[in-house]
């Protein structure tokens, strides 16, 4: 009864709930049987004397006699008749008594009669004894697998593994399209062909060629991986079979490696279809018996391996697979004639930011917004990050009681997505304000004096419920994709100019900076020990980084004495760094003046009106010059 084909279930002949009424009226019927004819009437239990005298003193109405007892109603007092039983004492002057007795009864004769115990026919007790438990065990259990099977439909259908009630489910029309992916054009393109062939495996078969077993899909978090799978059943049209590896591993790890046979055949007779493993790491890893590694898991890898090795991969089962910790995967599975293409999912770059954003806007109903400054601020943001920036800024429509999302919400929740959400009734001291002010103006009057920098995008003290005071925002005109020393070192340089505004304006420091910091250093330690941007280590890798899409911690590949000067030299580079913000600001009081009361006043000012007054300011100092020297 489990392996229903797609969509050829035969529909119920009659009213499902017709075989609840059947078996509703036996139990009626039988009831009927077994209880006895007077049921329904209190019955009296009395002695053969007092029936004998009730007789000859004319009260009795009806006797009746069955199984040793005999029934029988008199009138009592008044108008009423009572039920009376006693046993039967093979009287032989019964007959005559009763014959002679007087009655209520109309024609003054009691009616009288024995019941003789009907014997059921052989073919009717075989019935009662075996065929109608029978059925009615049937009926009952037809009623629950019904209900199961409208469950089932509800989406699409199960695919059962033995008897160990490990299901994986089927989704036959997957509604997920090309379309819906934006950007990943390469990962599109070899994609195609898959679906191509998942449309008419025989064309592929015909000149002999088979397509990859599987496809590994590999990028960061949030890049549209498991979003890709689906469109590729999507634009297919083949039943999708989704497991996310730790679902594979609660599954089928201790269920033994026959579950994964199970899962393959089936998918065999389904075919053509696709099977796609989400986060393969949790099977996947790296097999190490060194240290005692997971048995089962091992095994079910095994199983795994050898099942994609077996299978004809002319028939039509595509395996995705996606992960975003390639290099924990086991070597095994990565070989030709298992997941032997990779399909790499980048992070988007600007016109990929541009499509994503493009795509989820089409269900948000929006004023024409100017997509490309948003995609310019969002550098380094995945597609989930994209979607939910999108999303916000629909909640911010909302709250604000407009009908339809703009650029200003887009903007905004780019904002709240990288710095939280503003914190609008916090009191900050009027003193502090302005030393918040003075510390984001030197950031920007930085960033705005050096070549290779970033433009100033927008400027803000508004505090935020990630704890920042303020932020200068800055936007690079295009895309960057590659960094050079100057650029990386101006970086630094214009993190450092918050802490340097404090000190040459107030002559003091603040703990403002701590998050400057730590970007700073960070930086500063990557162009040392990875970027080989120093002098001193030329190309000598110092660290390498674990894991390339997660952000893994870097771990450092020197010894302990290089590791010692390693920390020296990136305090040279900050140092370096921080004493040009400190000239840049020095050399220009008065726009830092200016700028400060504008921002203090205005709470946030963007990159252009900041730049006015950077441009009014040295335009004056720059006159002022000439009238002194001529
Ligand atoms: P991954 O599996 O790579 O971690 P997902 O496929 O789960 O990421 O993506 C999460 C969400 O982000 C998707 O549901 C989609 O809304 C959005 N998204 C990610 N990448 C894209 C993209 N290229 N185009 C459109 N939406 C995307
Ligand atoms: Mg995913
Ligand atoms: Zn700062």
């Amino acid at each position: 009864m489990e392996q229903q084909n797609n969509n050829t279930q035969t529909p119920p002949r009659s009213n499902p709930y017709a075989g609840m009424f059947w078996v509703v009226l036996i139990v009626l019927f039988l009831n009927g049987l077994i209880f006895p004819r007077f049921s329904g009437r209190r019955i009296i239990e009395t002695d053969y004397g007092t029936f004998i005298s009730k007789v000859d003193s004319g009260l009795v109405e009806r006797v009746m006699i069955e199984d040793g007892r005999i029934y029988f109603t008199a009138r009592g007092e008044g108008d009423t008749t009572q039920t009376f039983q006693t046993g039967e004492i093979g009287d032989p002057q019964l007959v005559d008594r009763l014959l002679d007795a007087r009655s209520p009864n109309p024609d003054g004769r009691i009616a009288f009669n024995r019941i003789v115990p009907r014997e059921n026919s052989p073919v009717l007790n075989f019935v009662l004894m075996w065929v109608l438990p029978g059925l009615i065990f049937y009926l009952i259990w037809r009623q629950i697998g019904r209900g199961m099977q409208a469950r089932m439909q509800g989406g699409g259908n199960f695919l059962s593994f033995g008897n160990s009630g490990a299901r994986i489910y089927a989704e036959s029309d997957v509604k997920t399209t090309f379309a819906d992916v934006a950007g990943q054009d390469e990962a599109k393109e070899t994609l195609t062909e898959i679906v191509n062939f998942l449309h008419d495996p025989s064309r592929y078969a015909e000149i002999g060629a088979s397509l990859p077993k599987g496809a590994l899909l590999v990028g960061p978090p949030g890049t549209g991986k498991t979003l890709i799978a689906r469109a590729v059943a999507g634009e297919a049209k083949v039943p999708f079979f989704a497991i996310s590896g730790s679902e594979f591993v609660q599954m089928f790890v201790g269920m033994g490696a026959a579950k994964v046979r199970d899962l393959f055949k089936q998918a065999n007779e389904k075919a053509p279809c696709i099977i796609f493993i989400d986060e393969i790491d949790a099977v996947g890893k790296r097999r190490d018996g060194a240290y005692g590694g997971n048995d089962e898991r091992e095994q079910t890898l095994n199983q795994l391996l050898t099942e994609m090795d077996g299978f004809d991969g002319r028939k039509g089962v595509v395996i995705l697979a996606a992960t975003n910790r390639p290099e924990s995967l086991d070597k095994a599975l990565l070989r030709p004639g298992r997941f032997d293409r990779r399909i790499q999912m980048e992070l988007p770059d600007l016109e990929g930011r541009k499509a994503i954003l493009g795509v989820h806007l089409r269900r948000v109903k929006h004023e024409e917004v100017d997509l490309g400054i948003v995609a310019r601020a969002t550098a380094g943001s995945s597609g989930a990050e994209l979607a939910n920036i999108v999303n916000e800024a629909a909640l911010r429509a909302v709250r604000m009681g407009r009908k339809r999302v703009t650029t200003a919400d887009l903007e905004e929740s780019v904002e709240t997505v990288i710095a939280g959400a503003q914190k609008k009734n916090k009191v900050i001291p009027a003193s502090d304000k302005r030393l918040v002010a003075c510390h984001e103006i030197g950031h920007a009057l930085v960033a705005a004096m050096q070549s290779h920098s970033a433009p100033v995008h927008k400027i803000t003290i508004i505090p935020r419920t990630s704890g920042a005071l303020g932020y200068t925002m800055q936007v690079e005109d295009e895309e960057q994709v590659l960094q050079n020393r100057e650029s990386l070192f101006n970086r630094i340089v214009t993190l450092t100019g918050g802490r340097s505004a404090e000190e040459v304006v107030y002559g003091t420091v603040t703990t403002g900076a701590s998050n400057d910091i730590e970007q700073a250093t960070r930086l500063a330690r990557a162009m040392v020990t990875r970027f080989g941007m120093s002098d001193r280590y030329d190309m000598m890798a110092l660290e390498t980084v674990g894991n390339a899409y997660l952000g893994g911690d870097a771990s450092s590949v020197c010894s302990a004495a290089t590791a010692a000067e390693v920390d020296a030299e990136v305090l040279r580079l900050i140092r370096e760094a921080h004493a040009k913000a400190r000239e840049i600001i020095s050399a220009n009081p008065d726009i830092m003046r200016r700028a400060t009361d504008c921002l203090v006043e205005k709470e946030t000012i963007t990159g252009d009106e900041f730049m006015e007054i950077v441009r009014e300011c040295s335009g004056t100092q720059q006159s002022q010059q000439s009238q002194q020297s001529s």
